[in-house]
C-alpha cells in the first residue's frame, strides 16, 4: 500500500499552501482532488484577477463563532508575507479601495505561484480523484483513492465551503468532521446577492445595470458604505454582498442612497439658488436619470420647479433616499455566492496548528471551517494563513 507523511484533500487555496509548506519541510505529500485542475476557484476570483490579500486584516475582518480563533494563524503568516510571497515570484499587482490587492494581469498568476511553491519540493498531486472510506489507524489513517487504499500519518481537510456547486463544491468536509466527531455549525451562503420580492423587481426593472454608491445597515447594525447594483435579480454589488454575511431571512436592509449628504439640506440649497429647476433635474446631479424616475414615482412627486415644492415634500423624498427600508425576499444562494458562512466548528479544533483537538494527525484549513472573511480578499488571506500554518505542523 502506499504510504504518505502527508495528503491533503482539496487542491483550492489552502490545500496548495499547506502542501507546499509541508513538501518543503521535507514531508512526502500527496494532494489530491476531484475537479480535473487545481485551483479553479482562484482562477475566476476578483473578477479574473483574484483579490489575493488586503493591506488591512484583522480579527475584525472575519465572522466565527470563536472569534478569537484567527489570530493565531493570521499572524503566524500575515498578508505581509504573502505579499512579500507574491513578489518574490514577480507577480504584478495593483492595490484598489479599501486596500484590496489585485493581480494586474491575471488570476492564473496566483495558482502558477501555488504550483511554483510546490514543484519546489516534490509534492504528488491527483486529479480526478474520489476520496472514500475514511478510517483512523494507530499512526495516522487509511483511505481509498479512486478504490486505491493508501495510508497517511496526516490527513488535512481543505475542501472548501458549499459556494458554486458547479465548480467541485462538495459537502465533503462536513461529512468528515462528522464522522470523526466534530460539530458542524450550520452553513449559509454569504457574500451573495439579494433576491427580491416580485413588487420590488418589478419596480427596478428599469434601472438593471445602475449602480450608486450608499451604505446599507443589517438589522443587527452593521453597515458597510459601498456600491449599490440593481440586476434583472435583484440587488448585488460589495454593500449588499458585505451585509449579506450579516443579514438574517426575514429582515430588512436600510439603505442610505446619499450617506455623506442630507438631500433635504441639498434640495433647500438648490431651491434658493435655482427656484426654477425641476425636481428631477435637481435630482440627475446627485444620482443616475434611471434611479431619479424611480424615487419621483415611489412618492408620486410632480416633477414641478423647486419653487412649488414645500418642505413636507422634500421631508419625504429625503426619508426615502436616506432611509429606504427593503425586505430582500433571500439570497441567489451557493449558485452564484463567494463563501459559506458556518462549518467545522473552531472550537474542536487548536488555533495554534489547525490540528483537530481530539484526532491527532486530522487538520481543517480554509473555508471549511467556521471562518467567514468580509469581500475585500479576507477570504483568501485565511486560505493562506491556515494552509500554511498547518503546514508547519502536519
Ligand atoms: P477552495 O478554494 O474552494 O478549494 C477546495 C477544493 O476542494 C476545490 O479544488 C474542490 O474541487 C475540492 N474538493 C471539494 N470537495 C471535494 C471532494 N469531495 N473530493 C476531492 N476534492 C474536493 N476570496 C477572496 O479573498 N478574494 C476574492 O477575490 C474572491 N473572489 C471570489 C470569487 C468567486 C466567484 C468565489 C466563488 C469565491 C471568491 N472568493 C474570494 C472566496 C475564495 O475563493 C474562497 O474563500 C477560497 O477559495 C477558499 O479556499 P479553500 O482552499 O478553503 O477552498
Amino acid at each position: 500500500m502506499t504510504e504518505y507523511d502527508v495528503i491533503v484533500i482539496g487542491a483550492g487555496a489552502a490545500g496548495l499552501m499547506c502542501a507546499a509548506q509541508a513538501g518543503q519541510r521535507g514531508r512526502r505529500v500527496l494532494v489530491v482532488d476531484h475537479a480535473k485542475k487545481p485551483g479553479r476557484k482562484i482562477l475566476i476570483s476578483g473578477g479574473g484577477r483574484c483579490n489575493f490579500t488586503n493591506y488591512d486584516v484583522t480579527a475584525n475582518n472575519f465572522l466565527c463563532e470563536n472569534p478569537h480563533f484567527v489570530k493565531s494563524a493570521l499572524a503566524q503568516y500575515s498578508q505581509w508575507d504573502f505579499i512579500g510571497l507574491v513578489a518574490t515570484h514577480g507577480v504584478a499587482y495593483h492595490e484598489r479601495d479599501h486596500g484590496q490587492l489585485f493581480c494586474d494581469d491575471s488570476a492564473k498568476d496566483i495558482v502558477n505561484l501555488l504550483l511554483a511553491e510546490c514543484d519546489q519540493a516534490t509534492i504528488n498531486q491527483r486529479y480526478r480523484c474520489e476520496v472514500h472510506d475514511i478510517e483512523q489507524e494507530e499512526a495516522g489513517f487509511r483511505l481509498k483513492l479512486n478504490g486505491e487504499p493508501v495510508r497517511c500519518q496526516s490527513l488535512v481537510v481543505a475542501t472548501g465551503g458549499l459556494s458554486m456547486p458547479k465548480l467541485g463544491a462538495t459537502p465533503f468536509g462536513y461529512q468528515l468532521a462528522e464522522q470523526f466527531g466534530l460539530k458542524v455549525l450550520p452553513t449559509r451562503a454569504a457574500l451573495v446577492p439579494y433576491t427580491l420580492h416580485q413588487e420590488d423587481k418589478t419596480r427596478f426593472a428599469d434601472i438593471s445595470g445602475v449602480s450608486v454608491p450608499c451604505s446599507i445597515t443589517t438589522e443587527s447594525g452593521v453597515c458597510f458604505s459601498e456600491n449599490l447594483l440593481f440586476t434583472h435579480r435583484g440587488l448585488s454589488g460589495p454593500a449588499v454582498l458585505q451585509t449579506s454575511s450579516f443579514w438574517q431571512p426575514g429582515e430588512a436592509v436600510t439603505i442610505d442612497l446619499l450617506p455623506s449628504e442630507s438631500l433635504k439640506d441639498v434640495l433647500v440649497a438648490m431651491r434658493d439658488k435655482h427656484p426654477n429647476q425641476t425636481l428631477k433635474t435637481s435630482l440627475s446631479r446627485l444620482f443616475p436619470k434611471r434611479l431619479v424616475e424611480v424615487l419621483i414615482a415611489r412618492d408620486s412627486l410632480p416633477d414641478k420647479p423647486l419653487k412649488q415644492l414645500d418642505d413636507k415634500q422634500f421631508d419625504q423624498l429625503h426619508h426615502y433616499v436616506h432611509q429606504w427600508s427593503i425586505a430582500p425576499n433571500g439570497t441567489e444562494g451557493y449558485r452564484t455566492a463567494e463563501v459559506t458562512l458556518g462549518g467545522v466548528d473552531t472550537h474542536a479544533v487548536s488555533s495554534k496548528t489547525l490540528e483537530a483537538r481530539d484526532i491527532p494527525g486530522l487538520y481543517f484549513i480554509g473555508e471549511v471551517l467556521d471562518v467567514t472573511g468580509w469581500l475585500g480578499g479576507y477570504n483568501f488571506q485565511w486560505a493562506w494563513s491556515s494552509g500554511w500554518v498547518a503546514g508547519q505542523h502536519v
